[in-house]
């Protein structure tokens, strides 16, 4: 395959020093593409050229920009199995997932972002009879949008759409791991007609060209996606900058059954919330928390159909679990096992690295699913993210012990809670700590709601209205009304 490129203005470019870095499949452990190592000399040909971009591109009407987002979605639709390959090359999911959810949401975040700013308004304050306020909300100029591995075209695309829709232009950074549909999007941008400079896509890696965008005086804002360390290390880099900063980051993710929750639902929901995407979800839930009248119960089906699910080759049919991303990540995972071990766990299934399913994946990074019981809520295991497949299951005596070791981690992203009490379901969703609590389901998402995380798990939220306002500098004019002839 020939290697990958970087888009600034026009140009389907290599990156100035002529260094290239390969990305690894996981599936097989090969290098199959390389991708540029840009540095800063690229990341300020970006920012040039989103700079130019940027007067003619705020002052499109809205419907013209919808017009043009459009085109990008509908060419993603219109290339949707392509996509879903490469997808799943570069991350070792299953292709089908890639089919399903990355690519058609990729689909969608351009639909929804190009659509809404033509039903989005201002605000209007009238302060009595003595003056109207009206809010003016303008794009902010060159943003920075960087984004990691996991969900790789579903996440820059969350990002670049509501940047994009509201005026602003843009210079992203893929993850260096997972770069190749982030291409695709470039060559995509170019032939729905995109205007030059809108959308630049430099690719490198984090500590390179990543920190030149971050720290580059001409990006006024900066959102990003991926471990809280690294948002740690931006945020340090950005703040004194006063920069504009949304950071979504890591997760531990609490899921809450209670007794009389509906297993022969909860489980199969609970086993797909632990080990879609091999655990490499932020949403995932890593830490089960069961009510101890129903713990055997559940824990023994909950095991059963974890030892079903198949960890297979990426891109065949029936595989339930892919490869793991890279081999550092797999030695990452496998070294949470054995410290579950030493913490005193009790392994209920899987536990170790997968064989690779058939001869194309011998060398791949795999990982049995793998379920942990016996732990303290405050052990290493059950505090820090692990991202893979390895889950904890944990009883409970009452409501509030359950609420108390939800909460008991630095993180605060999302939470499942099962029940068929409602006033429990409300009454607990109410007192965790995470941005999005889902009741009897998981990774139910409209496009239109507030998404992001608390404590080390974000700052700022994005989603529809949410990112149409963290893209855009509200100012406020205050017209004083006369009130009276007098009063002139
Ligand atoms: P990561 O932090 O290693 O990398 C994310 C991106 O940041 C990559 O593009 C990387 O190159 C870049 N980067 C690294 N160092 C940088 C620096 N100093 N300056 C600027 N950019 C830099 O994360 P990852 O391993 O790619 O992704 C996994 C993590 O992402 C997990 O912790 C997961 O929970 C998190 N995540 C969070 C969400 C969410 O919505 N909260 C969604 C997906 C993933």
């Amino acid at each position: 395959m020939k290697p990958i490129r970087n888009l600034i203005g026009d140009c389907l470019c290599e990156p100035s020093s002529g260094q290239f870095l390969d990305v690894i499949e996981p599936a097989t452990g090969s290098p199959f593409v390389k991708v540029p190592d840009s540095d800063a000399a690229d990341v300020d040909r970006a920012v040039a050229a989103a700079e130019d971009a940027f007067e003619g591109w705020a002052r499109t009407p809205a419907d013209e920009r919808c017009r043009v987002m459009l085109r990008v979605a509908d060419l993603i639709e219109r290339r949707l199995d392509d996509l879903a390959r490469d997808e799943s090359t570069d991350t070792g999911k299953p292709l089908t997932l890639a089919r399903r959810v990355d690519i058609p949401r990729a689909v969608a975040n351009f639909r929804h972002f190009a659509t809404a700013i033509l039903h989005w308004s201002s605000e209007s304050h009238r302060t009595d009879d003595r003056a109207i306020n009206y809010t003016i909300r303008a794009p902010l100029g060159v943003v920075g949008c960087v984004s990691p591995w996991n969900l790789p075209l579903y996440l820059l695309s969350w990002k670049v759409a509501p940047a994009m829709a509201v005026g602003n232009t843009v210079v992203a950074k893929p993850s260096e791991l997972t770069p190749l549909t982030a291409f695709r999007l470039a060559e995509i941008a170019l032939e729905a007609g995109l205007p030059p400079g809108v959308l630049n896509i430099v690719h490198g890696r984090g500590a390179e060209a990543g920190a030149a965008i971050v720290g580059h005086p001409r990006v006024g804002a900066i959102s990003f996606t991926g471990g809280t360390a690294t948002g740690r290390a931006i945020a340090s880099v950005a703040a004194p900058e006063f920069k504009k900063l949304a950071l979504e980051m890591g997760g531990k993710n609490p899921t809450l059954v209670f007794a009389d929750a509906d297993l022969d639902r909860t489980v199969p929901e609970t086993v797909r919330a632990s080990f879609a995407n091999q655990g490499e979800i932020c949403l995932c839930g890593s830490r089960i928390l069961v009510h101890e009248s129903i713990f055997d119960d559940y824990v023994g089906r909950f095991v059963e159909r974890t030892r079903a699910l198949r960890v297979g080759d990426p891109l065949e049919e029936s595989t339930d679990l892919g490869a793991l991303i890279s081999a550092d990540h797999l030695a990452k995972v496998a070294s949470y096992v054995t410290l579950a071990r030493e913490e005193g766990g009790e392994i209920l299934c899987g536990g170790n690295r997968a064989p690779g399913p058939n001869e194309r994946c011998a060398n791949g990074f795999f990982h049995e699913p793998t379920v942990v019981a016996g732990l303290s809520p405050d052990c290493r295991v059950q505090q820090e993210e692990i991202f893979g497949p390895v889950v904890t299951i944990t009883p409970f005596a009452d409501e509030d012990e359950a609420v108390a070791m939800a909460n008991s981690t630095r993180y605060g992203l999302s939470a499942s809670v099962w029940t068929r009490d409602l006033e429990r379901a409300h009454r607990v969703g109410a007192r965790l700590e995470a941005g999005t609590v889902w009741i009897n389901c998981w990774l139910l998402r409209d496009l239109r709601v507030p998404f992001g995380g608390m404590k080390s798990s974000g700052v700022g939220r994005e989603g529809g209205t949410e990112a149409l306002r963290f893209f855009t500098e509200p100012k406020n004019v205050c017209v004083r009304t006369p009130m009276s002839e007098g009063d002139r």
